[in-house]
């Protein structure tokens, strides 16, 4: 192929993606490799981490830039926010005080205030005065007499349905009501998919697994790197490596190194129909990796809800987290992992782990007891830069020239990504147009709700989930193509 191509960018999950879509935006031609037969296919993602409240023992720093990132994705892709806040809470058993919890929650409150003085179009999670409210026993008790409200708005109202169901007694208070949304993974990929298909500055090649790169940087041949696949070889001046957990085999036999963890986890999808009103997610706080780790419930249409628990027993798996050593830059999973990996899941494995997270959830939701296995699994493989697990906001890093790698622990920080990358592609005389400050994306903006919605349903139930899961919870009341004035 005697074409040269600005960026090739090799894999098509939410960073590739976002990156295509921006260096289109600003005219910047690429080709974008996916091997799987579709994009944004990688490890799920159901929650925006608007605060980073779902994880008591990051940093402040990390929980504005959460909710900084979050923002900016749920301006990108606004068809698929679903806006059902988060029931937070502390189970009597657990170590974390509720008043930290709380003070985070000012502190991010705050910050929350300045983003959107600073952009009106940032206040995008409820206003910030209603970003979150802590409730006493007696308020919930009280809450407990009103009637269910189908169709929930205020926070109250949400909590008046979630309090009907859980087991006030087993937890600490206040518990908290939270702006953290819900974000739809299959409506994500379909808005995305519409986007890449009205451009041709960026070139999607599906079911294309790139086998190798060769670094000509130094030949004078007029680009800096070809990239084979099974048929062709594409040459191109910039590359971004943005295969996920596969990071590290694009670079091993190129010699550059760096420290990784990669974790594979699993989340359960069961069907449960509770009460007619509208529930908000629920976490129940606990500590990670230990029999009482994290629950967390995650509402979908049509009576769908995904579940983690983060025991061995339920999301997590013994020998699911490896990290790289030595000249091993790429870590490696054992078969057992990598079968379920491939989708080679045992049923009965798959029966079991769904009904612990059953169980697991109604300790706290009594009602859940009566839930039952609703689908396949969803499942992946996350990567973390370096050795601490709990670090919760990867970005993007240029180790050499000519070249971005891109290491997202959370899906929101896909814009923060492209947007360093068109950066340094300035800086690198890749590009000469203006730097990006651009928090919207054309391509995307021009895509419908209602194309998004055939789509959405289209793409989950090819990869073997309900259609329903492709809906939001909250319907958004009138069609709107996220156009607006806001760059
Ligand atoms: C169980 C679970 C739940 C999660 N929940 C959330 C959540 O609620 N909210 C959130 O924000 N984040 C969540 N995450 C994290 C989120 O899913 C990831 O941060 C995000 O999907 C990573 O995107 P990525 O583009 O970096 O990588 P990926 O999505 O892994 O994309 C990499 C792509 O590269 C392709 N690829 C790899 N090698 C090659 C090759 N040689 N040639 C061509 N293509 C290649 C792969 O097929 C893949 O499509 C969760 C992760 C897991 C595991």
């Amino acid at each position: 192929m005697n074409k040269i191509y600005s960026v090739g960018i090799i894999g098509a999950g939410i960073s590739g993606v976002v990156t295509a879509l921006q260096l289109a935006d600003n005219g910047i031609e690429s080709v974008l490799f996916e091997q799987k037969n579709s994009i944004i296919n990688g490890p799920p993602f159901c929650h925006l981490h608007a605060g980073g409240n779902l994880y008591p023992d990051i940093s402040d720093n990390e929980c504005r830039l959460l909710l900084k990132q979050s923002i900016e994705m749920a301006r990108l892709f606004p068809h698929s926010i679903d806006k059902r806040p988060t029931f937070i809470s502390v189970p009597k058993s657990e170590i974390y005080n509720t008043s930290d919890i709380e003070n985070r929650l000012n502190m991010i409150t705050e910050y929350y205030y300045e983003l959107i003085e600073n952009d009106q179009y940032n206040e995008v999670l409820n206003s910030a005065g209603n970003y979150y409210k802590a409730y006493t026993e007696s308020e919930l008790k009280q809450l407990l007499q009103l009637p269910t409200v189908n169709n929930p708005e205020s926070l109250d109202e949400w909590m008046i349905n979630a309090v009907k169901l859980i087991d006030i007694e087993k937890l600490k208070t206040p518990v908290f009501m939270v702006q953290e949304y819900g974000w739809n993974m299959f409506r994500t990929a379909a808005q995305a998919q519409l986007a890449l298909n009205n451009t041709n500055i960026c070139e999607l090649k599906t079911n294309t697994p790139v086998t190798k790169i060769n670094d000509v940087r130094n030949k004078k041949l007029g680009y800096n790197w070809e990239i084979y696949t099974e048929n062709e070889i594409y040459k191109v001046h910039y590359l971004v490596n943005s295969s996920g957990y596969m990071t590290g085999k694009i670079e091993e036999p190129l010699m550059i190194n760096n420290e990784r963890l990669i974790e594979f986890k699993a989340a359960y999808v069961s069907r449960w129909e509770p009460q007619p009103g509208l529930l908000p997610e629920f976490i129940f706080h606990g500590e990670r990796g230990t029999p009482h780790g994290m629950a967390q419930l995650t509402p979908y249409a049509e009576h769908y809800y995904q579940i983690h628990g983060m025991t061995n027993e339920i999301t997590l798996f013994k020998n699911g987290l490896v990290c790289s050593h030595g000249n091993n830059i790429q870590p490696t999973f054992d078969n057992e992992i990598n079968q379920k990996i491939w989708g080679n899941w045992d049923k009965s494995e798959t029966q079991s782990r769904t009904q612990k997270a059953i169980e697991y959830v109604s300790r706290f939701v009594p009602s859940f007891h009566s839930a039952t296995p609703g689908a396949q699994p969803l499942y992946g493989v996350q990567q973390v830069r370096g050795k601490s697990l709990s670090r919760r906001v990867g970005e993007v890093s240029f180790p050499t020239k000519m070249y971005a790698r891109c290491e997202i622990i959370k899906a929101s920080s896909a814009l923060t990504v492209a947007n360093n990358i068109i950066c340094k592609l300035a800086e690198e005389g890749i590009y000469n147009g203006s730097v990006p400050i651009l928090k919207q994306n054309e391509l995307l903006n021009n895509i419908l709700k209602s194309e998004v919605d055939i789509l959405a349903s289209e793409i989950a139930a090819k990869r073997g989930y309900p259609k329903a899961m492709a809906r939001l919870v909250v319907e958004k009341k009138k069609e709107g193509n996220g156009r607006r004035s806001s760059n």
